[in-house]
């Protein structure tokens, strides 16, 4: 089993963080377009206002992990083809070829992702 990522591997990964960058902004795009909606007859019902704002909360949400997941994928997407993708932001060690074919927007290697840390806290003496 390879531990190195092949030209082939960083091709599928490319591929699949573009596809990922596009299904999150039409996300966003679809979040934008209830949220107008929710807004739009917002005042000619108050009864309704309780729901409505529990609705906006959760799309804000949405909004939010999507967004921040975009700004990953984007960032991972700038990263590739260049020697910082598949290097731990936190340790600067390989980030695991399995965990960057399971996760391609992963910016930390596996240790560094559970906190326990990375290549310096696995201890090289
Ligand atoms: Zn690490």
């Amino acid at each position: 089993m390879p531990t190195e990522l092949s030209a082939q591997d960083l091709d599928d990964l490319r591929v699949r963080l573009r596809a990922q960058a596009e299904g999150l902004r039409a996300e966003l795009a679809a979040v934008d377009a209830q949220m107008s909606t929710l807004y739009a007859d917002c005042d000619r019902d108050v009864g309704d206002l309780g729901a409505k704002v529990t609705a906006a909360d959760r799309l804000r949400a949405d909004a939010e992990r999507a967004r921040s997941l975009l700004a990953r994928t984007q960032a991972a997407l700038d990263r590739l083809g260049t020697p910082a993708y598949g290097r731990c932001a936190v340790c600067g060690g390989p980030i695991e070829r399995d965990r960057l074919l399971a996760v391609p927007h992963a910016d930390v290697c596996l240790a560094c992702g559970r906190g326990t840390g990375g290549a310096r806290g696995r201890g090289a003496r």
